[in-house]
């Protein structure tokens, strides 16, 4: 079989921070910007082959013994929590549920001390049968990723006839004790602006809150382009024709997604929203207060940072154990600190990151 390898960035970087990097406090950056909010990639798997993330054949996976284990990763995201001011952490992947101690990660984060809000971004394959194990371990909220309820469609997307097994596990999660239930939608082409109002109506008719993301130049076949991509104007404009859209009085604070609120419909007695995330033609990168780590321990700053931080080779050097916890907070800090003001997607020299989506997590 072939495989495209995943071309992991060679700049993932073990060098000191720069110096005028702050040594204490939470993660700061440079223009004054505090990550908050952590996205944890706990593999680089997965079960589908969305065609703006995946290549068909896949990808070449990280060998088992580069992804951080159980207890590296729960050392990871102690520091962050205890020491580095995280309040939110979302699991992410590939797939996170292919990830078989994931109950287990998402149980240490929740019994910290300082216990952050714990999420999770999944496509719903396997999750009608985990819920339970996952609400009980302490998951808060879910993002559920669905482009379409069209199953042809759903399977030219995902290149999987899978469509059952994402609804299966939407309606498991809107039963469960979760207190949020969000669908994450990217349009593939402009032929789904036509499926769009089904969409909303089915999120709607279930008590799902969808949010409509542009699809962003990070698919690992390097095949995006602006005038194939679907804007968040063209997505409004449809979603104008079907519905009537209130200008939501919730303010947005550091919230990727613009919410609209949808006239007529509410969910669990609140007024039904809709958001779109407008990642290329709206930039909200000024507001940003995100940290990534990716399954095979790397920082990055940005979706769409040419550079990593390596964090791994602390976890399995030489330094004495006393001093681990301090080593990462430090080259955390230094990380954050060189953050960009921006993405720099709609830059002219803007150069598309050698880690694709599905290795960074979104
Ligand atoms: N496999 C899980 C899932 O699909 O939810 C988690 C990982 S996936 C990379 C996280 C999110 O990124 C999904 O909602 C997916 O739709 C989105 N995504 C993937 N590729 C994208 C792209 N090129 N542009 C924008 N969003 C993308
Ligand atoms: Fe897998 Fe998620 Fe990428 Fe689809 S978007 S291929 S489900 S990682």
């Amino acid at each position: 079989m072939t495989v495209v390898a995943l071309g992991l960035p060679t700049t993932a970087s073990a060098a000191a921070a720069p110096p005028d990097t702050p040594s204490d406090g939470p993660l700061r950056d440079r223009f004054g910007r505090i990550v908050t909010d952590l996205r944890v990639s706990v593999t680089d798997r997965c079960n589908l082959r969305c065609t703006y993330c995946m290549p068909a054949e896949g990808l070449d996976w990280l060998p088992t013994d580069e992804v951080l284990s159980t207890d590296e990763l729960i050392r990871v995201m102690t520091v962050a929590v205890r020491d580095l001011g995280i309040r939110s952490i979302r699991f992410t992947g590939g797939e996170p549920l292919l990830r078989r101690d994931l109950e287990h990660l998402i149980g240490a984060v929740a019994g910290l001390p300082e216990r952050p809000e714990i999420a999770m971004t999944t496509n719903g394959l396997g999750l009608a049968r985990r819920i339970d194990g996952l609400v009980a371990a302490g998951l808060s909220r879910v993002n559920v990723s669905l482009d379409t309820v069209d199953p042809q469609r759903f399977a030219e997307i995902t290149r999987r006839d899978r469509l059952d097994d994402v609804l299966s596990g939407l309606a498991a999660a809107r039963d469960s004790a979760l207190r949020s239930v969000k669908v994450n939608a990217v349009l593939a082409g402009h032929e789904d602006l036509a499926r769009l109002p089904d969409l909303l109506t089915f999120c709607l008719d279930h008590g799902y809150q969808l949010r409509i993301i542009e699809q962003m130049p990070l698919d690992a076949d390097h095949r995006w382009n602006r005038s194939a991509m679907v804007t968040a104007e063209e997505i409004l404009a449809v979603l104008r024709s079907h519905f009537t859209l209130l200008s939501d009085p919730r303010p947005r604070g550091s919230a990727p997604a613009a919410t609209w609120l949808v006239d007529g419909y509410d969910v669990d007695g609140e007024p039904a929203r809709v958001g779109v995330i407008a990642s290329v033609t709206r930039p909200f990168c000024g507001d940003c207060d995100r940290a990534r780590l990716t399954a095979d321990g790397a920082l990055r700053n940005c979706l769409f940072a040419e550079s990593e931080t390596d964090l791994r080779g602390i976890l399995r050097g030489d330094l004495p154990e006393k001093d681990i916890d301090e080593a990462i907070a430090r080259r955390w800090r230094g990380n954050v600190w060189t953050k960009a003001a921006g993405h720099g997607v709609n830059d002219p020299d803007f150069h598309q990151p050698t880690r694709p989506m599905s290795a960074i997590g979104g």
